[in-house]
């Protein structure tokens, strides 16, 4: 092939990526391109923070590109014609894209597909996303896994035998071979990506958006974490797991890259105790495979629930909700630890797994809000927002998803808060007025007598909320309406 066109798409990195080293082995020249195209991920557009994260991994892979002697040519407006205008000005034959999962991004790009090779294009799409495709497992009768331990057990065994027959993630190419002449490119800042300052600023505190980012937390987590896994990775006040979220949903890093990388070191000098943490931590991986399987087999299931009869699951009504919701939004319901997560989802675009599981269980049973709003909220603040693990935690929370929560578990925010931060130091960090409240009253500060509070010149009520519910009472609610489904 003469000259080929690479699209990046969520593919955002130059090692292990299957479609740019297949157009470098089947073509003289390469182009490499990135499509702003937000109307055709409508509803699932990406949210301010996912809008910050790819801005500046899109800076990064040009740098790299660049460093290579290609460039990343930026565009936006309708895929479709944005490729037939580059390959008509670049005479090229040929696209390569590594393949996405979500309904409407698959529709996309078979139609896509059919009219490029309609007009003799030559289309080649690639996995670099997922260790096995949706597609390539079934249960026993033929049909997709609903319960996540068969399935990984399955996933498992085939991913032994494929690497046993050489599947290796690819090292960085040499060299990108660009036409002499660069096709037009709009600016970075001008795709549309930007939002507002002081979020940008906060985000930038937090994260390096990047293939060398994702390298680097990748080996930070590899040597210094990665034994204390199964330990520390429900303490949300420790940097316990590999906040690798963001990067593995902008395809900074292949998951094939992050099995290698800790399966060499686990391999390594004999350390007690890291084969089961890397399994451990691998095993995390098999959750994405399975939400991808989820939502690929079942592709309503980012707006409707899995399981048929919670579509008669009686919520509140959208104009009874509204104040708890924007209290929950805004980390005041008055439940340290639900408030501390949602503080740090708003400021750095990311909250750690356990507390996730509290805020989103705390929303759809205490206050029985319906979980769509939860995932529209986390799409638009979360760094890692991914249609696919997004709809499967928010489902799981709910009860309505596959393996999900059974309905009578309804998480005890002060009893989780108490046993995940023993001495509430993730609260005080994201809750500062509680920053000098007593060990004892840090979790559940209305309980607390007020003369036992004066030491710490708070009051209830007026510097931190009173809870906008009353835990028994809604749990009992929550159970009344789960049981009549
Ligand atoms: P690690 O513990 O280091 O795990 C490594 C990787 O495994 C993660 O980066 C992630 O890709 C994957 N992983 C880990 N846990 C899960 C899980 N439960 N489900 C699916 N994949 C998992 N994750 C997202 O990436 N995007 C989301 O939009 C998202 N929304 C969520 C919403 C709710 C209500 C809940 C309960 C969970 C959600 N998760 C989501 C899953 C999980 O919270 C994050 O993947 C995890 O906190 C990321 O941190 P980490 O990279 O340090 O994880």
């Amino acid at each position: 092939m003469n000259t080929g066109i690479v699209w990046f798409r969520r593919d955002l990195r130059l090692a292990d990526n299957p479609a740019l080293g297949a157009a470098l082995d089947q073509c003289e020249k390469v182009v490499t391109l990135y499509i702003h195209d937000p109307e055709s991920e409508a509803p699932w557009s990406p949210g301010s923070a996912s809008r910050w994260w790819l801005q500046g991994s899109l800076g990064a892979l040009d740098q790299s590109l660049r460093a290579l002697g290609g460039q990343l040519s930026l565009a936006e407006g309708d895929s479709l014609a944005v490729l037939k205008a580059l390959l008509s000005s670049t005479g090229a034959s040929a696209v390569y894209w590594n393949r996405l999962y979500e309904p409407a991004l698959i529709e996309r790009d078979e139609r896509i597909k059919a009219a490029l090779e309609e007009g003799e294009v030559h289309v080649q799409s690639h996995n670099g996303a997922l260790l096995l495709e949706p597609w390539q497992i079934r249960n026993g009768s033929g049909r997709p896994y609903r319960v996540f331990t068969p399935f990984w057990r399955k996933v498992n065994g085939e991913l032994r035998a494929q690497l046993q027959s050489g599947r290796a993630p690819q090292p960085v190419p040499d060299r990108i071979p660009a036409p002499s002449k660069m096709p037009k490119s709009l600016a970075l800042k001008h795709l549309g990506l930007s939002t507002s300052v002081s979020r940008e600023q906060g985000l930038a505190g937090h994260w390096c958006p990047g293939e060398a980012g994702a390298r680097a937390l990748l080996e930070t987590f590899v040597d210094e974490r990665m034994l204390e896994y199964s330990a520390g990775r429900d303490i949300p006040a420790q940097q316990s797991t590999s906040r690798l979220s963001a990067a593995l949903h902008f395809g900074e890093c292949s998951p094939l890259q992050l099995l290698w990388v800790a399966e060499s070191h686990a391999a390594g000098e004999p350390v007690p105790g890291l084969v089961a943490n890397t399994e451990h931590f691998l095993r995390q991986l098999g959750w994405r495979e399975f939400s991808h399987h989820l939502l690929f087999h079942f592709p309503e299931t980012d707006r409707k629930p899995l399981i048929s009869r919670f579509n008669d699951f009686e919520w509140r009504k959208p104009d009874d909700y509204a104040a708890d919701l924007k209290a929950w939004q805004r980390g005041l319901t008055g439940i340290p630890i639900v408030d501390a997560g949602m503080r740090q989802l708003r400021q750095s675009g990311w909250m750690h797994n356990r507390v996730r599981m509290i805020a989103a269980s705390f929303l759809c049973k205490n206050l029985l809000i319906p979980w769509q709003e939860g995932a529209r909220w986390f799409w638009e603040n979360l760094v890692d927002a991914d249609l696919a693990n997004n709809s499967m935690g928010w489902q799981w929370s709910a009860g309505s998803g596959a393996d999900a929560a059974p309905y009578f578990r309804v998480f005890n925010p002060v009893l989780q808060s108490r046993r995940f931060d023993v001495d509430g130091s993730y609260i005080r960090r994201w809750v500062p007025e509680l920053g000098s409240f007593p060990d004892r009253a840090v979790h559940a500060p209305w309980e607390m007598k007020k003369e036992a509070l004066g030491p710490s010149g708070l009051l209830i009520g007026r510097d931190y909320p009173e809870p906008i519910v009353d835990l028994p009472a809604s749990r009992r609610r929550a159970l009344d309406v789960y049981q009549r489904i």
